[in-house]
């Protein structure tokens, strides 16, 4: 028979990424005496332990690490407040009167808390969502598979490799490609510009041969034992042309990681695919909050660290009023294309958001930020350079005119 084990705690945590472990040390520092990590993977840290290049920590902890070292020092803090981490423990679902339920491979833990904080970060959606024809052979990966495969497993990969985006991560992909002996032909794109920033291209380009093809996009995959060829399509023309690789990598395109929060019936946000929350990270069902990843994918570590930080400040905050408020009555923001999101996208009027953040499709120049409510504009900010898949964040003053008594707010470009 599975044993059952009672766990009663203050707050659970929910995943021992970066902003899971952030917010649990903040939530000791402000107080709270039994902070729960719990921690799927067999060590905490998240994302960062399988990035092994340089680039994070800069704006939470005022250097710049490695990913294993950030998660390392993350990791020793929240020890060192005193979080409680149990790792190789998979919450498996959660009730509404806050009860939680996970395993590991000591039997069944039932986790009674006063609030849950879900951080359980978002991850790339794989080639079988993508929609790619063609076979299914080995040699296909996402870039987080990528990283475990080698840095986690040191497993060989292949020898030439295309990379399937040119965000951010795409850079990161073709670093592991580099470092896994894997020649990178080229980012594939099928917007006109890579998103990331101008010196990681020049520099794929200039000291690793690495080009970014733009206005390309993969239509099929083709191979049996092992991936031979990929076909791919000139957007503009309609033209294709076959490259021949052994591997596929494909980056980016990410999904928040919300099935608990879905079968717990938390709101989710038609934009992010996260849970719907204020920026206190309060969801719709009273006493669970969001933090990091799953609330808007992605944003860059530290960010997300920084704001799991005052989201356990608002948690702290309620739970001393003894109010785990939801954001179930709050104002929706909802966006018209081409923005993708907005986050926070629910608020409440009385409380000042100071930020906003918001992602588009389509590159655009600085163009003006327009609210409507009920169909009367209420506000207007002007937004700089526009690249997809990169936030642009905006002061959140214009809100605070916002009625609760007249629906959501809308935000389109003028
Ligand atoms: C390839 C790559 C390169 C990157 N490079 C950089 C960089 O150079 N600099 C930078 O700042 N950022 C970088 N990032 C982004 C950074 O890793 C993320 O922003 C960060 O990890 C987000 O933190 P998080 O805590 O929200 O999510 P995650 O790091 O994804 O952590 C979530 C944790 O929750 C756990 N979990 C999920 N579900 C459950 C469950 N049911 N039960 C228990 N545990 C669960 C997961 O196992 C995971 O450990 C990179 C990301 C990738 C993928």
């Amino acid at each position: 028979m599975t044993r059952h084990n009672e766990i009663d705690c203050d707050v659970l945590v929910v995943g021992a990424g970066p902003a899971g472990l952030s917010a649990a040390s903040e939530l000791r520092a402000l107080g709270v005496v039994r902070v729960l990590v719990l921690e799927r993977e067999a060590q905490a840290g998240g994302v960062p332990r399988h990035c092994h290049h340089t680039g994070f920590g800069l704006r939470d902890l005022h250097r710049l690490l490695s990913g294993p070292s950030y998660a390392d020092e993350l990791v020793r803090r929240a020890l060192a407040s005193g979080v409680q981490i149990l790792t190789a423990t998979t919450v498996t679902s959660l009730e509404k009167n806050g009860q939680a339920h996970a395993t590991n491979s000591s039997g069944v833990h039932d986790i009674t808390s006063r609030a849950v904080l879900l951080a359980s970060g978002a991850r790339e959606r794989p080639r079988s969502a993508r929609l790619v024809a063609g076979d299914r052979p080995p040699g296909v990966f996402t870039t987080g598979q990528l990283q475990q495969w080698v840095y986690g497993k040191g497993l060989p990969v292949g020898t030439r490799a295309l990379v399937i985006g040119a965000e951010h991560v795409s850079f990161s992909a073709m670093m592991t490609l580099r470092h896994a002996h894997v020649k990178p032909v080229a980012l594939v794109t099928d917007l006109e510009e890579h998103q990331s920033v101008a010196p990681f291209a020049f520099a794929a380009r200039r000291f690793f041969g690495v080009p970014v093809w733009t206005s390309t996009r993969v239509v099929a995959i083709n191979g049996q034992q092992r991936v031979r060829e990929v076909v791919l399509e000139d957007v503009r023309t309609g033209a294709h042309r076959v490259e021949a690789v052994d591997v596929v990598v494909f980056s980016g395109d990410w999904i928040p990681d919300y099935e608990l929060a879905r079968r717990l019936g938390v709101e989710l946000d038609a934009g992010t695919l996260g849970p719907a929350s204020d920026d206190g990270g309060r969801t719709s069902v009273a006493s669970f909050y969001a933090a990091g990843n799953l609330l808007h994918p992605v944003e860059t570590a530290d960010v997300a660290a920084l704001r799991a930080r005052e989201v356990a400040r608002a948690l702290v905050k309620d739970l001393a009023n003894d109010s785990t408020s939801s954001s179930h009555d709050q104002i929706a923001v909802r966006v018209e294309a081409p923005l993708s999101w907005a986050w926070p996208n629910r608020f409440d009027p009385l409380s000042p958001v100071s930020r906003v953040a918001l992602r588009a499709k389509t590159f655009s120049g600085s163009r003006l930020l327009v609210a409507r409510q009920d169909g009367r504009e209420i506000g207007r900010e002007r937004v700089g350079r526009i690249v997809p898949n990169r936030s642009l964040s905006v002061a959140g003053a214009f809100l605070a005119v916002a009625d609760p008594g007249r629906g959501p707010v809308t935000l389109s470009l003028g």
